[in-house]
């Protein structure tokens, strides 16, 4: 697959609210903390959703306490599940399906994230024999999520992850390495994965290139860090400090990543990512 053609795979995995019937607001199970003021269990629609599938505290989810549903992003996952799984018909309109649905949502938002990952993936400059490994998995995981409902719930996500994690660990190691060699002229960037960095200061370090997959960067300050060619796989992000950092060729990054951490006007960002309304 073209490189072209990935990026317009990725630009089109895109959260439309007015076509889902508030699947993140019922099918999940959300527990209170700071960024969602009470329990919420799965397949329990949240207090604050409407008749017509909208939020009635839009507008103020950050100042009721509920930051977690404004950095929420399912990637589509929701409307794919509601007007192509189910064919339009919500769960209030044929609540002996509402249960399936809710089973459903989940494994349509996995399948997603990885399409969206392996997407990406397909946009830098690999060999040939990567490229199709990678074009591979995307044609698997583009024909599972067209799946009935009763097949989709019956997917073993653990197996389907598999593969795909370790085809965007390969492409992960050759990126970078090409970026460390051949662009920047340093050594390949420092192992960070999977640890515990939790308020940790990296301000002002130099990070390119580093391995940050699983890292859990939360409330890490990163202000004008250069973290260009920095995979973030599964970092965990919520509050860290991203002002004035580099992330402009950061791989692996999301939309969801990005909105819970803090920023401002001097944060560099991947094109394909927006800047947060929040960030001031
Ligand atoms: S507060 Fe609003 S956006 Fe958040 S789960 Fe409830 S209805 Fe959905």
């Amino acid at each position: 697959m073209e490189a072209t053609v990935a990026n317009r795979v990725r630009k089109s995995l895109t959260a439309d609210c007015s076509a889902c019937f508030g699947l993140c607001c019922t099918a999940l199970n959300i527990i209170a903390s700071s960024d969602f003021a009470m329990d919420k269990p799965a397949g329990t629609p949240c207090t604050y959703l409407q008749e017509d599938f909208k939020c009635h505290i839009h507008k103020d989810l950050r100042k009721s306490g509920f930051k977690g549903c404004t950095v929420y992003d399912c990637l589509g996952a929701g409307q794919k599940v509601s007007q192509d799984t189910f064919k339009g018909y919500s769960w209030r309109e044929n609540p002996t399906d509402a249960k399936q649905m809710f089973e459903v949502f989940p494994v349509m938002e996995q399948l997603y994230e990885m399409i969206a990952f392996i997407s990406e993936a397909l946009t830098y400059e690999i060999s040939k024999d990567l490229r199709m490994e990678l074009t591979g998995q995307l044609e698997h995981l583009q024909s599972l999520i067209e799946l009935d409902a009763r097949n989709l719930v019956s997917l073993n996500m653990a197996a389907c992850r598999l593969p795909v994690n370790e085809v965007l660990l390969k492409t992960s190691e050759v990126v970078r390495s090409n970026l460390s060699r051949n662009v920047f002229s340093i050594r390949m960037g420092r192992q960070y994965r999977g640890m515990d960095l939790i308020g940790r200061s990296l301000k002002g370090k130099d990070l390119r290139t580093a391995d940050f997959r699983g890292a859990l960067l939360i409330k890490a300050d990163l202000r004008g860090t250069d973290l260009r060619g920095a995979d973030f796989i599964g970092a965990d992000l919520r509050d860290a400090n991203l002002c004035g950092a580099n992330l402009t060729t950061s791989m692996f990054l999301t939309q969801m990543q990005i909105n819970s951490a803090s920023g401002n006007n001097k944060t560099l960002l991947p094109s394909y990512i927006q800047r947060p309304s929040h960030w001031f």
